[in-house]
């Protein structure tokens, strides 16, 4: 199996029990789609890696033509990839075979995936509300954000 960018041979690797095939070269990794949340979730922990708080507020991106101009052809079948946003509204764009369920990560991405999955539901879905009024404001929903400040308030109370 090839690497996608550099076309390098991959090395067969563990993460605990996790396998995955990282290339040397660019750093790059290719994993299967259904152990990648259990990696990123792990290595999330493991590391003691923090959220990335920047990312909350971003609007988000579903789909956005690829990095570069040619389109990567996936290492295990071939296909070509699409670029995806992880989890929907993650912001990290990570290339993905729909033919085989494999998931290329460029380096870093992984530990970007690990940062999302550090960040705290409930910040998460306050952040959401937030975005959801603020984009409804046309009619000055004024009530909304005051329903959601005190939510706010109301969570803080409760956890400390
Ligand atoms: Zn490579
Ligand atoms: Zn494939």
């Amino acid at each position: 199996m090839n690497c996608p960018v550099c076309n390098r041979g991959l090395t067969a690797e563990k993460y605990q029990y996790l396998p995955y095939h990282y290339c040397k070269q660019c750093g790059g990794m290719w994993v299967d789609a259904k152990l990648l949340k259990n990696l990123a979730v792990r290595m999330a922990v493991d590391l003691n890696i923090k959220p990335c708080e920047k990312k909350f507020f971003q609007p988000r991106t579903v789909e956005r033509p690829p990095k570069d101009d040619r389109v990567r052809l996936c290492p295990q079948c071939g296909a070509g990839m699409k670029q995806i946003n992880y989890a929907y509204d993650s912001n990290v764009i990570i290339d993905r075979c729909a033919a085989c369920e494999g998931i290329w990560l460029d380096k870093g991405e992984l530990i970007q995936l690990a940062q999302f999955h550090q960040i705290d539901e409930d910040a998460v879905l306050i952040g959401r509300d937030l975005l959801k009024n603020q984009n409804n404001s046309e009619e000055e929903d004024h009530l909304g954000l005051i329903v959601t400040a005190i939510s706010i308030l109301a969570r803080a109370i409760l956890r400390f």
